[in-house]
């Protein structure tokens, strides 16, 4: 990748790609990586992850725009994988505000076989 990977000792998701913590892996290469949550708020809920520390998409700017582009780029295709043939939710949640709990960047991918409740 264009920059050096760069990773967190405590981080739970840098833990998770360096192997340290299982998860129940859905896809990786050598840049992203997409585990299922542990936690599912639908009956399809996965995560696709940076390798590298990206706290949210405050950290990040046009020099990651081709790490963000394959984050989303997958999600349709593993999304199909996974079940969610007829539609599904990509969600990210950035800070305090936007509640997130994990702060190393990923994208929520969410479906299953009725619409999801309506959210914003
Ligand atoms: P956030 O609120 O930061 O956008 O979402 C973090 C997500 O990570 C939550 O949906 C939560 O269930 C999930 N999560 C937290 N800890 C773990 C873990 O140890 N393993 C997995 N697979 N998911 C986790
Ligand atoms: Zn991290």
């Amino acid at each position: 990748m264009d920059q050096a990977m760069h990773q967190e000792k405590d981080c739970l998701f840098c833990r998770i790609a360096r192997g340290e913590i299982p998860c129940k892996k859905v896809f990786e290469d050598e840049e992203i990586f997409a585990f299922h949550d542990i936690n599912p708020a639908a009956p399809v809920h996965f995560l696709i992850v940076p390798k590298t520390h990206l706290v949210n998409l405050y950290d990040a700017d046009l020099d990651q725009a081709p790490l963000l582009g394959k984050l989303f780029g997958v999600a349709g295709r593993l999304a199909r994988e996974q079940g969610c043939d007829d539609g599904f939710r990509a969600v990210v949640n950035n800070g305090r505000v936007g509640r997130q709990e994990v702060y190393h960047l990923h994208i929520h991918v969410m479906g299953g076989p009725q619409p999801l409740r309506s959210g914003r």
